[in-house]
This record gives structure tokens, C-alpha cells and sequence, in this order.
């Protein structure tokens, strides 16, 4: 057993949980000749009980994401069927994103992310609301505004710009195949590479995300589209996991294989050394989530969101520093990718394991701390429900 499974293995949580035991031991190897592993910051509201009054003001309401075309999408991806915008607030019009900026700020928010369904050539098109932007901008400042960009030309990159959008995200697209079977979309890969391309020429913030698994199910356009992250080099990138929730029945997606992903993780924090990697949300349930989040701590991403039950205490005891931002939207909105050493609480594994020994015994109701034998491994992370 490699020494890294050692570890696991004393994680209570993760003591059962099936691996991949070939990949770990060759993460672990390959993440040796790396050398030092980074600090890792988790981004989760479960974890208020460490919350200063500061980080105690983040929460589900701190960054509302807004659609500027309500529930409407012309593309209806095989993977989304444009569900992903049902929840969020629409503003349809410049005027409403005026009214709805300034409601969502007296409700506490600090920035939002704006978004929207694309036209057939996967543009949003948020023309018309630059100058509302630019207002927002110039009256509150402090005010973070992140923008899903989908595909842009340069000359609309620098409108962004120009509107003081502070952070610019899209998705990039590695495979042709993809691009015209899943999104049904006339584009190239050239065009998410020149997007990219027009995007870093701003001084925006650029977080792009590589959703895995895109095809079906399957990997394939993933690697391209990680060479082109290296080619244009952004401020961070965020890798999600397909969740094909809405998939039509004549086009069904397979659950990624959770080893395929763990081998792409250790690959793009190869390609991508110095660059913050952070796993975002979106990612499939259950015993899947639990194996992703196991192999991106192991190979040694920057930030996860939402760990999952076991993860802060296998980073602690892999002898990361670990930080924890008690907020749940901070990857989508990318402030804190901007800032990873700067933002959240540092723990140790005593205080990962105090927290974690509350927090089950608090779910078990027995309304006091479980008594643990020395050096077992007591509890797992509090975690995300999801
Ligand atoms: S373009 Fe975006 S919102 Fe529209 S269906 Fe595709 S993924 Fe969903």
C-alpha cells in the first residue's frame, strides 16, 4: 500500500471508499517531482463555526448570479437544456439590472455574476447593458461584477473592459466533436481559443472553466482545451465535472469515470504549475464526489469548493496549510481566486479535527463531543450536503 492510501485510510471517512490505487500511488509520484505541495483553500459554509464577524457577512446572498435573459437560451446544450439559468434572478432589460443591482445590494450582496442563454452562435448579448454596468460601476465601486462571457471578438472583450466588468469567465472547448454534437453550435475551437485570447488582452480578471467530462460523459477535448489555458495564460482556472441532470433520453451522459478525472487533475496541475486551480462545484453526488475531491486534494489543486465529507482532514493530515473561506459562491464569482493567500482562516489538522468531531456529533445528535481513540482518524469533514 502506497503511503499516500496509508493516509487515507486513517481518514475515517475515506476508509472505505474505493480508489483507484494504481492512480494514487502515481499521483503521488508524479506529484513528488513537483516538488513543495501548495497550500489548499476550501470554500464552504460549513465551516462558520471558524468564522471571523467578517467572513461571517458571506453567504448565499453575497453573490446572487442574474440572468439577462431570464430562462431563455437558443443553444439548449445536451447538457444544460438552459435549466442551469431557471434559478437565477432575471433582468431582462437594462432598467431591471439597475433595479435588481440595487435590491440585491441592500440585501447584503457584494458583487454578482451576470450571465444569461446565448444566441445560436453562443453569445450572450449583453450590448445593451454596458452603460448600465459602467453606472453600477462608477456608483459603487466595491461592487464586484463577474460576467459569464460565452464567445466574444476582441471588440467586445475590450467593451467589458470598458464597462468595468472586473472578472471574465467562459467555458473552453477543446473538441470539435463537442462543440458541434453537445452545444450544436457552427464555431470552432479556434473561436473559445480566440475568445481567451481577447480576454486576456483586457486587464479583466480571466477565470476560465474546463467543464470535464463535456462529451457525453466521456473526456476528450480536455487536453486541448488545457493547452490553450497554458497558451493564454489567465488568472486562474476552474475545472468542474459534468452534471447532466437535464440530458434528453436520446442523448444520454455516463457519470464520468472518477479515475479518468483524477488522471486529468494530476495532468493539468502538471501543465499548469504555478497557476491557481480550483475545483469548482459543479460535480456529480455521492461516492463520485467523494473519489474527485479525494484525488484533486492528492493532486494538489489550489481550492475546492463544497469539499466533500473527509477532504479538509486528508489535506491537513498530507500536511498542506490549509485555508477555509466560510462562503459558498466565492469560486463562481472568482473574487477569492484573485487572492488565495490573502482571504479565508488558516487551520491546522488539531482544529480541522475539534470542528469535524462537533460537527458529526451535532448531526448525530448526541449533543456532545464522541470520545476518540489516540491517533485514529475521528471524523470527516463537515462538508457540503450536495
Ligand atoms: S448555452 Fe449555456 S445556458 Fe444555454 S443551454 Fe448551453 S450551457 Fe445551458
Amino acid at each position: 500500500m502506497s503511503a499516500w492510501l496509508e493516509t487515507i485510510r486513517r481518514v475515517e471517512a475515506l476508509e472505505d471508499l474505493p480508489l483507484d490505487e494504481v492512480l494514487v500511488a502515481e499521483i503521488e509520484r508524479r506529484r513528488a517531482r513537483l516538488g513543495a505541495r501548495p497550500p489548499i483553500h476550501f470554500f464552504t459554509p460549513t465551516f462558520k463555526a471558524f468564522a471571523s464577524s467578517e467572513l461571517a457577512s458571506c453567504g448565499r446572498n453575497a453573490w446572487p448570479a442574474v440572468s439577462i435573459t431570464g430562462g431563455a437560451c437558443k443553444l439548449q446544450c445536451d447538457h444544460c437544456k438552459a435549466k442551469i439559468l431557471e434559478p437565477m434572478i432575471p433582468a431582462t432589460s437594462p432598467e431591471a439590472l439597475w433595479r435588481v443591482v440595487n435590491e440585491i445590494v441592500a440585501d447584503g450582496a457584494r458583487g454578482v455574476l451576470l450571465t444569461g442563454g446565448s444566441n445560436h452562435r453562443n453569445e450572450v448579448e449583453y450590448g445593451p447593458y454596458f452603460p448600465v454596468i459602467r453606472r453600477i460601476k462608477d456608483e459603487l465601486p466595491g461592487f464586484r461584477i463577474a460576467v459569464h462571457t460565452a464567445l466574444v471578438d476582441g471588440s467586445t472583450a475590450r467593451a467589458m473592459e470598458d464597462a468595468g466588468i472586473d472578472v471574465a469567465m467562459m467555458d473552453v472547448i477543446g473538441a470539435q466533436d463537442t462543440i458541434t454534437q453537445v452545444y450544436h453550435l457552427r464555431r470552432g475551437v479556434d473561436d473559445f481559443e480566440a475568445t481567451l485570447e481577447a480576454l486576456t488582452a483586457t486587464r479583466m480578471k480571466v477565470v476560465p472553466h474546463i467543464v470535464v467530462g463535456l462529451h457525453y460523459g466521456y473526456l476528450l477535448g480536455e487536453w486541448s482545451a488545457l493547452e490553450m489555458v497554458r497558451r493564454h495564460r489567465p488568472d486562474a482556472l476552474v475545472l468542474v465535472v459534468v452534471m447532466p441532470f437535464y440530458a434528453p433520453e436520446s442523448r444520454p451522459f455516463v457519470t464520468p469515470d472518477t479515475a479518468a478525472v483524477g488522471r486529468f487533475l494530476m495532468d493539468a496541475r502538471e501543465a499548469l504549475p504555478e497557476l491557481p486551480l480550483l475545483l469548482g462545484c459543479a460535480r456529480p453526488a455521492g461516492r463520485a464526489r467523494v473519489q474527485i475531491d479525494t484525488y484533486a486534494v492528492l493532486a494538489g489543486l489550489d481550492g475546492i469548493a463544497h469539499p466533500s465529507e473527509g477532504t479538509v482532514e486528508l489535506a491537513a493530515r498530507l500536511e498542506r496549510r490549509v485555508r477555509v473561506t466560510p462562503a459558498c459562491c466565492s469560486i463562481a464569482v472568482g473574487e477569492d481566486v484573485m487572492a488565495l493567500e490573502d482571504t479565508g482562516l488558516e487551520l491546522d489538522l488539531e482544529a480541522v479535527l475539534a470542528h469535524e468531531r462537533a460537527a458529526r456529533a451535532a448531526a448525530a445528535g448526541l449533543g456532545g463531543i464522541r470520545v476518540v481513540a489516540e491517533g485514529a482518524a475521528p471524523t470527516g469533514c463537515g462538508g457540503c450536503a450536495a
